[in-house]
């Protein structure tokens, strides 16, 4: 079964804000949570819906999915990580009953948020590669306090108010029964740590951002919306967790001559009349230098050539493409008094016959046309 656009599944617009996203997605949770809901197919509305909140509540995946749909577009070079971890049924309960609390211990190891960064490559560079390296603003833990949040020499303090959990458990009657209702506790905004000296670098945060200079290999024949995973240079990870991934997402600029079709480069070259009528060798220029084309004498608009491994290398390993050279016959425009005199001669003595010729009785199927039969 082939998967329902996530917006169409939340029924919001692709403009919807994040608001209008969450709120959708509740009323759907509430809808088809499994444990509640009587409703037919339950638990894989359920599920959808889920998949689709996860997806578009997450900036960087929104992104990537108004760009890619739900094809992958990495192409072998990996999907994104994991990075979010949606606990089970904590995160339903919270909204249904408005805490928007988390479940998860805050002194638990979490990975850092991916990161993603677009890189622009020349037509060149995406066929033959390149390596690279670039800065890229990352969040990290405070040196100063070691990404405690505390002034150097003093400690936080476990809040007392929720004992270091983060949160602050209500019970509540509800039509359901009675249901634990968890808030993040607003003394330690959830971090179960009350710090009384802040840290002066990160102001208690425990985080600060600095440029990363981060190097990347370019694979040779990379191509427009391709993405490199580069494993452990994303955001820092909390409490010990490990970091985040980097995706650097491909765009390639267009050449003024050549197009590329995966592996395939295509061009056009132009011919005069003569040249293609009585044969010519001819200079080709391709990504790998010129190369000599011979046109055979008779050669029409539009036939293509193809010279053998002058595309690109696949980017992964599998060959090379061709480069494809069509053919396009200039008619000449402007004639000297002494060419039109040459060329009407040269009409006198072949008149239709050559054409003829190539393009078996055109000239009576033409005429039949005009008749009607
Ligand atoms: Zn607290
Ligand atoms: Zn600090």
């Amino acid at each position: 079964m082939s998967k329902r656009d996530y917006y169409e599944v939340l029924g919001v617009s692709q403009d919807a804000s994040k608001d209008e996203i969450k709120k959708a997605y509740r009323k759907l949770a509430r809808k088809y949570h499994p444990d509640v809901s009587e409703e037919e197919n339950a638990s894989e509305k359920f599920k959808e819906a889920k998949e689709a909140y996860e997806t578009l509540s997450d900036q960087q995946k929104r992104a990537q999915y108004d760009q890619f749909g739900h094809q992958d577009p990495n192409q072998g070079f990996g999907g994104f990580g994991g990075g979010q971890d949606f606990g089970g049924f904590g995160d339903i309960f919270d909204m249904f009953f408005g805490g928007g609390g988390r479940q998860r211990d805050p002194n638990a190891p979490r990975k850092g948020a991916d990161l993603q960064y677009t890189m622009t490559l020349q037509f060149e560079e995406a066929i033959f590669g390149k390596s690279t390296d670039v800065e890229i603003p990352v969040e990290e833990a405070c040196d100063t306090c070691d990404g405690s949040g505390a002034k150097p020499g003093t400690t936080p303090d476990t809040c007392p108010h929720c004992e270091g959990s983060g949160q602050i458990n209500q019970e509540q009657n509800t039509p359901f029964g009675r249901v634990v209702n968890r808030r993040v506790c607003h003394y330690c905004q959830g971090s179960g740590k009350i710090i009384k000296d802040k840290c002066q670098t990160c102001g208690g945060d425990g985080r600060v951002t600095k440029r990363n200079k981060i190097h990347i290999d370019i694979p040779a024949g990379i191509d427009e919306g391709h993405q490199i995973r580069v494993q452990g240079k994303g955001e820092a990870g909390v409490n010990g967790g490990p970091a985040g991934d980097l995706f650097v997402v491909i765009r390639v600029q267009p050449h003024e001559f050549f197009q590329r079709d995966g592996d395939h480069i295509f061009c056009e070259i132009p011919l005069t009349f003569a040249q293609a009528a009585l044969g010519d060798e001819i200079e080709v220029p391709t990504v790998h230098g010129k190369v000599m084309l011979k046109i055979p004498a008779g050669t029409q608009t539009g036939k293509t050539f193809r010279l053998k491994e002058k595309g690109a290398p696949n980017v992964h390993g599998r060959g090379q493409g061709d480069q494809h050279v069509k053919m396009k016959i200039i008619t000449p425009k402007n004639l000297t008094e002494r060419q039109k005199e040459l060329l009407r001669e040269f009409n006198d003595i072949s008149g239709n016959e050559a054409t003829e010729e190539q393009h078996g009785n055109f000239f009576e199927r033409m005429k039949r046309a005009f008749k009607g039969d």
